[in-house]
């Protein structure tokens, strides 16, 4: 007997899937050769399951400012905020995404999960009643827990279903928080964000948006869902992180709330935590400059974007809906899902293997995440593993057959 019994059926399901071949949730890369390629068992591999959407994690300019941090002011900051202080860059890095986003506060957190964990414990409590879309990320899952709120899950991007909860609501005690996401994290869809304010404008909730996914993203400026959307007026409080399009770790929520500043003092997975090293605010702030000033990488990363899905559905791929920087490839059962992965790796492709209970509707995937650094060749060489692999499988038909659904 042992504390970890109560795992066994993972235990099991678990060494089933290493069973298959190699170890999908344990990969070690020998080196990152760059944003969009890595040594894996002495062999190169494509990598095209990074949240690295606009190839900026070598970007020279973030290396060099990252660099120089860590000389002018060390490794770590040893200590949270509330108790060691802020350093310059902290507060840098608050200005700038205020700025950038056109609130009056932003506030930085040590990663993106956190930042939803901290975000919504503090915003709505015991009594409060927390509107979440279905298939919302696990840190906003915690972060409800964490809270204490009553959790009231919506069916995915249905305006209607988020309509027909709130009515129920009206006449109960407490406030409401609606929180979806810009694009979803395993399908790559974008939530239908102008509906979901109407029906917020009809009610008196509140709405957080998750932009960790269309930061840098979608619209214009970068500023995701609600820029390209035209409703950033109606988004109460916005997450993001800096682990995917800005390439690094860290978290933030901006917002007009003139009492904003006050959740540093009652949002405890800010205060009992270390904060941002110097060297990761150095280098995001770099990478916020890059995300406003260079317009062609968003091209770019749509453009491979679309390469990647018309290339996978002219294959006979299911994937996601539309061409998102997540292109999700939907596999039938498990095995199909542990023989392609496998098959893929070993073809020099690295992506994530997606299982349920994380995955919608309980179907494995594999998840593709397309970056701006992407050459149009390294796509095609992605698309022709696919095919091998899908064909070597039974998952697509042998060539010259029509596929089956
Ligand atoms: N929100 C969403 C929608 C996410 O997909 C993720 C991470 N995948 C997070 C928050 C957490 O961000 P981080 O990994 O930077 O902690």
């Amino acid at each position: 007997m042992g504390l970890l019994d109560k795992h066994v059926s993972q235990i099991r399901a678990y060494s089933g899937i290493k069973d298959h071949g190699a170890d999908p949730f344990n990969v070690r890369f020998d080196r990152v050769l760059s944003p969009t390629e890595a040594e894996l068992n002495g062999r190169r591999v494509i990598l095209l399951g990074t949240n690295n959407y606009l190839g900026l994690t070598f970007d020279p300019e973030c290396v060099d400012a990252s660099i120089e941090a860590v000389r002018a002011w060390g490794t770590g900051t040893t200590g949270s905020r509330i108790a060691n202080g802020s350093f310059g860059g902290h507060l840098a890095m608050e200005q700038d995404l205020a700025r950038f986003y056109g609130r009056k506060h932003a506030m930085v957190f040590t990663t993106g999960y956190q930042a939803n964990l901290g975000v919504l414990s503090a915003l709505v409590g015991r009594g409060d009643h927390l509107i979440l879309d279905a298939d919302s990320h696990a840190s906003i899952y915690d972060g409800a827990r964490l809270g204490h709120a009553e959790v009231i899950r919506f069916r995915h991007n249905d305006p209607e279903d988020l309509y027909k909860r709130l009515r129920r609501l009206e006449g109960t005690p407490g406030e409401r928080l609606i929180v979806v996401e810009g694009i979803y994290s395993m399908m790559g869809d974008a939530a239908p964000l102008k509906e979901i304010v109407d029906v917020k404008r009809q009610s008196d909730a509140y709405l957080l948006v998750d932009e960790a996914h269309s930061m840098g993203v979608l619209g214009e400026k970068g500023r995701g869902l609600a820029e390209v959307e035209g409703v950033e007026d109606d988004v109460d409080f916005i997450v993001g992180t800096f682990s995917k399009s800005l390439g690094a770790i860290g978290g933030f929520c901006v917002s007009n709330d003139d009492d904003f500043d006050i959740l540093r003092v009652v949002t405890r997975p800010y205060m009992f935590t270390a904060s941002l090293p110097p060297a990761i605010v150095a280098s995001t702030l770099k990478a916020l400059q890059r995300v406003e000033n260079d317009r062609t990488l968003r091209p770019q990363l749509q453009a491979n974007a679309e390469r990647l899905f018309r290339g996978l559905n002219a294959l006979g791929f299911t994937t996601g809906p539309n061409p998102s920087p997540i292109v999700a490839v939907v596999m039938p059962d498990l095995p199909a899902a542990l023989g392609m992965w496998n098959a893929l790796l070993g073809g020099g492709v690295y992506l994530n293997l997606a299982l349920p209970p994380a995955t919608p509707n309980n179907r494995p995937l594999l998840r593709t995440s397309v970056s701006a650094a992407h050459t149009p060749e390294q796509i095609d060489q992605v698309l022709d593993v696919f095919e091998w692999a899908g064909r070597e499988l039974g998952v697509l038909p042998v060539q010259g057959q029509r596929a089956s659904g």
